[in-house]
């Protein structure tokens, strides 16, 4: 028997605010010593009340937006009540039936260049609870992580493979980052994810009982806790067993799943409307206020270089990768005004490095736009040779001076001048009469050779092209 997978995913976004959800508390604390950015709020002491940050549900607006979800003109806030320590009021300020947006989808292109659409089934706000760890033998809590402001949002069963899965949250992180709701670091937590997973017989359209992994902490053990699950649902199901709605955790150092628990249903949590907080009242005005500056989105940005600059598709996703790469991009493009995919071969190469080597963002490099063009078109127009062009690449960067004051100041100007070219390759042959010997015995890969040497001798300035013509010209036509 063949089966497929049916997978739904569930993921918890952390919002890049500056404060917590409901207090004032700072938001990120990632680098902070533990119960440090904590109040009487965020730590559910008794008798105070949350006070709503706008802020998070601007982000909130914007990615629904982004995932074309529908955006509730009136939405609530719920309680979910559970215990556990790290969860100091007895219950999660969240949103249950009324939640802020509903629907929508995002479209992710895969591997083999088909595009799957993954539909949102919910996307609510609501705040985190904190954290607790083990050390010698107590359980420790760091409360930190109370009242940080998160979006769920949970996925239809549409995602057939764990390597769908995965391409799913590439996508989602690469749309988080490029509208600037999420750092959507999943090292960092920023960007979490839970998996439920059923199995059926291909082709048949019921769905049996899934099972939710929980701890997949990075895409590469989003990839391998799903292939895992699905090989033991498979493996239970032909074993005459059946598979039971678990909760599951992936162990990323043993590469293995473990039960925690059986699975919740939603009435254990004996939700109700949160009674602190006004609903949120997301009309016309205030929704096109955030709008207004809604950004071209990846995949329409992807088509469009494609189109509009004869791009490749290789081209355009990895220029458009990331929000500030595109920009970079087109004004370089812009300030060029030659060939787009010329542009695209430098960033790519060249630029693509200088950012991996700084960790910079394109938006940060002090070579601009405006000085990339500058030197593409010196090297297009012979006043500099390639290797000296990639090399002002850098010097740009480390002194922030224009290229052309750089090529001026330190003399970088290609000698194109033929004549001068060829009274130096002329020396340089009189030099050295046995490697002109041994080239003329049949050793031509020795033309190398002497292109280098004229390259030192001209301090890499001769134009290239013109010197190995010069040079087989000589060592040819005078045997
Ligand atoms: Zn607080």
């Amino acid at each position: 028997m063949e089966y497929e997978a049916i997978i739904g995913l569930e993921t918890h976004i952390q919002l890049n605010t500056e404060t917590k959800i409901f207090c004032s508390c700072k938001a990120d604390s990632w680098n902070d010593p533990p119960n440090t950015n904590i109040c009487p709020v965020c730590t559910g002491l008794p008798g105070v009340l949350p006070v709503l940050n706008k802020a998070a549900v601007e982000k909130a607006v914007l990615l629904a937006h982004a995932m074309h979800s529908e955006i509730r003109p009136v939405s609530y806030f719920d309680r979910k009540n559970y215990f556990y320590p790290d969860l100091p009021k007895g219950y999660q300020i969240s949103q249950y039936d009324q939640s802020l947006a509903h629907g929508g989808y995002l479209d992710v292109p895969m591997r083999d260049g088909e595009m799957r659409r993954v539909s949102i089934h919910k996307l609510h706000i609501e705040e985190d609870a904190g954290k607790t760890k083990n050390e010698q033998g107590r359980r420790l809590i760091d409360f930190n992580r109370c009242g940080v402001p998160l979006i769920e949002m949970v996925t239809g069963p549409d995602i057939r493979s764990a390597e769908e899965a995965a391409q799913y949250l590439i996508r989602l992180r690469q749309l988080l980052r490029w509208l600037g709701v999420s750092e959507a670091d999943m090292e960092k937590g920023h960007l979490r994810c839970d998996a439920n997973v059923s199995i059926r017989p291909k082709g048949a359209d019921y769905l049996n009982p899934k099972t939710e992994i929980k701890n997949v902490n990075s895409i590469d053990a989003v990839r391998q806790a799903i292939e895992t699950e699905i090989k033991r649902q498979i493996r239970a199901v032909e074993g005459g067993g059946k598979v039971e709605a678990w909760t599951l955790s992936w162990d990323e150092d043993s590469g293995t799943l473990s039960k925690m628990r059986s699975k919740e249903t939603e009435a254990d949590y004996r939700y109700f409307r949160e009674p602190d907080l006004l609903p949120i009242h997301m009309d016309e005005a205030w929704k096109s206020e955030i709008l207004a500056a809604f950004p071209e989105l990846p995949l329409e940005r992807r088509t469009r270089f494609m189109a509009e600059y004869g791009l490749p598709a290789y081209d355009a996703d990895l220029l458009t990768a990331e929000r500030s790469l595109s920009d970079y991009f087109e004004a370089a493009v812009s300030a060029y005004g030659g060939d787009p995919k010329r542009v695209s071969n430098w960033l790519l190469n060249d630029v693509m490095r200088m950012l991996n080597e700084s960790g910079k963002t394109a938006g940060e490099l002090r070579l601009t736009p405006q000085f990339l063009a500058e030197i593409i078109k010196m090297v297009d127009k012979g006043t500099v040779n390639t290797p000296t062009g990639k090399g002002l690449l850098e010097k740009t960067e480390e002194t922030g001076k224009s290229p052309r004051e750089i090529v001026e100041a330190e003399g970088l100007g290609q000698v194109s001048d033929s004549e001068a070219i060829r009274q130096i390759c002329a020396q340089i042959l009189a030099d050295n009469p046995e490697q002109v010997a041994r080239y003329r015995g049949g050793k031509t890969g020795l033309l190398g050779w002497f292109m280098g040497q004229v390259m030192r001798a001209t301090r890499g300035k001769a134009d290239p092209n013109t010197t190995r013509r010069i040079l087989q010209e000589l060592l040819d036509t005078s045997a």
